[in-house]
């Protein structure tokens, strides 16, 4: 029987339950549990149906929110998946690993007196009862084109842009370094958010539905930039950023200092059975060894409970702000405290101390003084405040850069901002390079999956126009 909406006057919020920390501590397996169907209904059925749906404005990908908040609440769970997949090409995704807090769900507006609706966990109950159901299928393109495209990146911006191009019927390649597809869905992002089952089961999907993944193959190493260019009609750039930034004090060259991503892509891939001689050797394993984290975003929340979970004698967080000012989702940040994780707010690190290896992190306490343009206030040093701590294994998490594309891809002329990440015109989204297209994270620098899933999302459109004025012959007819 449909139930009716805007019950969230009577009943409250609800998250699907947590595994308790001390179960978490035992493996990378999801914490969450999926919802029961009741339970997703009733929790969907706190929607009060808003005229200007907020949630649906701050989602960056537009999704229709309210639409399959009500088709879930009346149980037309085939309905709520077709709303639902035509914004989104990864809602299983989306729904476990958006920050909710900072985008749909903390611009729901009954969250002003009530709490707000439950949106990314009703976005995954659909996407898993539609898998269930067998309503989940390959692209099917209505008919096949001739023209193809290739696609540097199989992360999620390039994977939702070689789904979209599929769709029009285009011939697509994906080119990888990696040998497994999801870009950072598989080999940054640890399983404790996000199982690896959930990507494999999409790059099957995609690779039934006609993509061609070729993997192993780095261009500028294995292959030119150029050779891309004249096997494809257009390329898209989404590569990603993996420059790790470094910390500037005595002693970071020591041994047992390692950048998050490393240590992170090791314990995926042990937990995809592969064989990881630097994690094996210890170099990358936390066991035993008193570990500290430095930095305060997300990448570090999940450097802080890998290492839990890897059974360290202790995980200490180090961050020069304090908590209301950490960059990374604070939902992140209570699950790293319930796990056992010890934060030390305003330090950080001034000396790595050891012989050959790092045994202790000299920290010093930091002020947050005025704010500067941006509104953030800006941290000052307290003189003299130094203090040591034990440290076996120092891992540094302080964010990402662009790697040089100009260089690496030997295309001088594909321009690059001053942050050195590649320069789009936004409207066509073309770089300076016709029939050249960028998206996520190497446009918009460290970002979020769905940012990269709308981006992929636009570039397919923008390159489908630009083949079909192409064949119209309105570039050459401009040129
Ligand atoms: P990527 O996912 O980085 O994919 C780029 C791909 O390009 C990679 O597979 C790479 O191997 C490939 N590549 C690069 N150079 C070459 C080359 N020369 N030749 C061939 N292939 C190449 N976002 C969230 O929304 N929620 C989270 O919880 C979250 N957690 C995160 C945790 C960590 C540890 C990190 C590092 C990031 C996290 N993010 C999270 C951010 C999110 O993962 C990224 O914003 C997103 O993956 C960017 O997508 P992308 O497709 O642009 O790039
Ligand atoms: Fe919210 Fe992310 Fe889903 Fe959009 S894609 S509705 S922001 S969880
Ligand atoms: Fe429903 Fe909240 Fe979105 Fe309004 S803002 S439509 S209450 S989910």
């Amino acid at each position: 029987m449909a139930k009716k909406m805007l019950q969230f006057v009577t009943t409250d919020k609800s998250m699907p339950s947590k595994r308790t920390a001390d179960e978490r501590r035992q493996d990378f397996d999801e914490i969450y549990k999926d919802f029961a169907k009741d339970k997703a209904e009733e929790q969907a059925s706190r929607c009060s149906q808003c005229g200007v749906p907020f949630c649906q404005v701050n989602c960056p990908l537009h999704n229709n929110i309210p639409d399959w908040l009500m088709l879930t609440a009346e149980d037309r769970m085939q309905e709520a998946y077709q709303v639902s997949s035509a914004t989104n090409n990864f809602p299983e995704i989306c729904g476990r690993i958006c920050p909710q807090d900072r985008l749909c769900e903390g611009n729901c507006v009954i969250e002003k007196g009530f709490e707000s609706v439950t949106i990314g966990a009703v976005e995954k109950y659909i996407t898993e009862t539609a898998f269930e159901n067998g309503w989940v299928k390959p692209v099917q393109p209505a008919h096949e084109r001739s023209e193809s495209i290739g696609i540097i990146g199989a992360g999620p911006a390039g994977l939702s842009a070689a789904e979209q191009l599929r769709k029009k019927g285009y011939q697509v390649t994906v080119y990888d370094r990696y040998d497994r597809v999801g870009g950072l869905l598989i080999y940054g992002i640890p399983g404790f958010k996000l199982e690896k089952d959930i990507v494999e089961r999409r790059a099957k999907l995609m690779a039934d539905g006609g993509v061609t993944f070729k993997l192993n193959c780095e261009i500028g190493t294995d292959i030119t930039f150029a050779d891309i260019k004249a096997e494809h009609n257009a390329v898209l750039i989404a590569t990603g950023v993996y420059k790790a930034r470094d910390i500037q004090v005595p002693g970071v060259g020591m041994d047992g200092i390692v950048p998050a991503l490393d240590y992170l892509t090791a314990s995926n891939r042990k937990s995809l059975g592969d064989t990881v001689p630097d994690f094996d050797s210890g170099m990358l394993n936390a066991a035993g060894k008193d570990v500290v984290v430095v930095g305060g975003g997300d990448t570090a929340m999940d450097c802080v409970r890998t290492a839990i979970r890897q059974e360290a004698k202790s995980v200490t967080c180090l961050y020069r702000r304090d908590k209301a000012n950490m960059p990374g989702s604070q939902r992140e940040v209570q699950n790293a405290e319930e796990e056992g994780v010890t934060f030390q707010w305003l330090s950080a690190p001034h000396a790595f101390l050891g012989d050959e290896a790092v045994s202790a992190v000299r920290a010093q306490r930091i002020h947050l003084g005025q704010p500067d343009a941006t509104g953030r206030q800006v941290p000052e040093i307290i003189e003299n405040s130094d203090y040591d701590m034990p440290a076996d294994l120092v891992i540094k998490a302080l964010g990402f850069d662009p790697e040089d594309l100009p260089t690496m891809f030997d295309q001088p002329e594909l321009q690059v901002t001053r942050w050195g990440t590649v320069a789009i015109d936004w409207k066509s989204m073309m770089t300076q390079l016709p029939g050249v297209f960028a998206a996520g994270d190497i446009v918009r620098g460290a970002s979020l999956v769905v940012w990269g899933v709308r981006d992929g999302r636009d570039a397919a459109d923008r390159i489908d126009a630009y083949i079909q004025a192409e064949l119209r012959g309105e570039h050459r007819a401009a040129g």
